[in-house]
């Protein structure tokens, strides 16, 4: 508590991080900027205010993508003031549940891969396909406003199946940590991992216990849950000796690095474990450039790129992607004017709150279109959903790549 005391302290109410807000762009609500909700989590821990439904949904509004941290000249922690505040309400006012339910699911990840099974089985009955494009809309409005979303469809075989006959020898050996999405809908784009690290000489090894990284429980005040997952993900991965353990989603690779440290303070034992984890952990574009790629045959395709908030701003992994990006498009890579402003998708924040959500991608689309690229490339699927969603909205038809399928695809040009 004193710790954060002190990051309270730190906020001189200069409103910096007003200019940077995606959503107090949008909304113009104090409560819902860092500066606005620094004070309602203090009033709420030291007992001022109430916590009430209200302030629980302010706090709620945020889609972390830390613009604000960036741009406070303070130096203030906003993220860790608002991870304590989001524990503290659900300490006090309970989960919402809805997100129990899930939670607890998630926390039995063969329950929980047993149900994505499911889904991918049954998702026609909830979801049509879309003609002339990948992926599907709800049939019906289970979701306020959620009627005309694209949403990417689930994998009828998951990657961790796919990888099974696979398997091969290279001088180095690599675990894959692929995640929900990429291990479940995106599939292709796991693929398209293992590719080009084989490509570059390693062995890719995925294994076949998967779970959830815990950052959705961890978000949401969700600590236990969070936990559970992280000691089995933790202890999957240092079962078998790699030298790597790769990742390709942005909150994936920022769990894998930082988060597992800053959850298990208070338990040594994993503590131990997370930092070894997290040595060995590397995001897919800071591993092949660390390396030294081998270098593809250029695609004519004009392309841009979209920077994840926490790859960028947590992992600070953002020239290696373009440098991968330049290596296969050459001149054909253009800049967008706003590469690192947050697409509004920010993971269950735009099932919990679409029409901002799609207010905030919507001007991301613009900037995208704006450059006149057929691609953009990203390198998380967050963001992928997202700004599919958001492109399909304006009624483009640019096409959203991870970085590594460019990447295997100048490959198979060579
Ligand atoms: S920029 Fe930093 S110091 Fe200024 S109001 Fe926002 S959080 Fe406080
Ligand atoms: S993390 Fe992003 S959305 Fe949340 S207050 Fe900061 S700038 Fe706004």
């Amino acid at each position: 508590m004193i710790e954060i005391q002190q990051e309270f302290l730190k906020c001189m109410r200069c409103g910096n991080c007003q200019a940077v807000c995606p959503i107090y762009k949008e909304t113009k609500m104090e409560a819902e900027v860092a500066r606005g909700k620094i004070q309602l989590i203090k009033g709420v821990t030291e007992g001022v205010l109430k916590p009430t439904e209200y302030l629980a949904e302010k706090i709620a509004t945020c889609l972390t993508c830390l613009a604000c941290q960036e741009n406070c000249p303070s130096g203030v922690n906003y993220e860790k003031i608002l991870l304590y505040g989001r524990d503290y309400l659900a300490k006090e006012n309970g989960l919402p549940p809805v997100k129990k339910a899930i939670f607890k699911v998630l926390r039995k990840p063969r329950l929980f891969n047993f149900g994505l099974k499911m889904a991918s089985r049954f998702q026609g009955l909830a979801m049509k396909k879309v003609k002339g494009r990948s992926g599907r809309k709800l049939r019906f409005g289970l979701l306020e406003d959620h009627e005309n979303r694209l949403l990417p469809e689930f994998s009828k075989e998951t990657l961790v199946e796919k990888a099974r006959s696979k398997q091969t020898s290279g001088k180095e050996k690599l675990l894959y940590f692929p995640g929900c999405m990429i291990n479940n809908v995106y599939v292709n784009v796991g693929e398209a991992v293992i590719d080009v690290l084989k490509h570059n000489g390693a062995q890719v090894v995925v294994p076949e216990k998967q779970s959830c990284c815990g950052t959705p429980a961890r978000v949401h005040g969700d600590i236990e849950s969070a936990k559970s997952l992280g000691r089995y993900v933790i202890d999957t991965y240092l079962a078998t000796d790699a030298d790597y353990v790769i990742t390709s989603c942005s909150t994936c690779g920022v769990t894998l690095r930082q988060g597992y440290v800053e959850l298990f303070t208070d338990e040594p034992e994993y503590l131990e474990k997370a930092k070894k984890l997290a040595e060995k952990t590397r995001d897919i574009n800071e591993y092949l450039v660390e390396k030294g790629f081998i270098r593809p045959k250029k695609l004519n395709l004009k392309v841009t790129y979209h920077d994840p908030c926490h790859l960028n701003r947590k992992l600070k992994v953002n020239k290696q992607p373009r440098e991968i990006l330049k290596a296969v498009l050459g001149g054909n890579f253009r800049e967008m004017k706003k590469p690192a402003t947050c697409c509004g998708g920010a993971g269950s924040f735009s099932l919990t709150h679409y029409p901002l959500s799609k207010a905030i991608g919507r001007k991301k689309a613009l900037d995208i279109i704006e450059t006149g690229a057929e691609v953009v490339a990203t390198s998380c699927p967050g963001c992928m959903l997202q700004l599919n969603d958001a492109l399909a909205k304006q009624g483009s038809n640019i096409r959203v790549f991870h970085v590594a399928e460019l990447l295997a695809e100048g490959y198979k040009e060579k």
